[in-house]
């Protein structure tokens, strides 16, 4: 009794590693954003660095990327529920979704 649902929940994953994951419905609703700046600014407010750049694609916001020691665009997404960054300079079209934890 209750191995079934188990082994139902290990198939989900490795379904999702194979690319099966529903997709990203965010994208649907993009619209064209400006970056808001050119800097992580709380990173630059408090003297510290960061790896790479994120723009939020909801409202434009700059901040410091995942593998920056600060995660500040992290930050953004846990406050405003805004999904979908991308890389600052790469002409937006290589984007993460945070509540889809992937590219899209
Ligand atoms: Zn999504
Ligand atoms: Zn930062
Ligand atoms: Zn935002």
């Amino acid at each position: 009794m209750g191995s079934g649902g188990y082994d139902l929940a290990v198939g989900v994953q490795y379904l999702n590693l194979n690319g099966s994951a529903p997709r990203c419905e965010h994208v649907d609703s993009l619209v064209p954003v400006t970056p808001l700046a050119a800097t992580c600014r709380e990173c630059q407010a408090r003297g510290l660095g960061w790896l790479r750049l994120l723009v939020c694609l909801a409202c434009g916001w700059v901040a410091c990327s995942d593998d920056s020691p600060q995660h500040h665009a992290l930050a953004h997404y846990e406050e405003t529920d805004h999904p979908l960054a991308a890389e600052l300079g790469s002409g937006q079209d290589h984007r993460w979704c945070y509540v889809h934890q992937r590219d899209v």
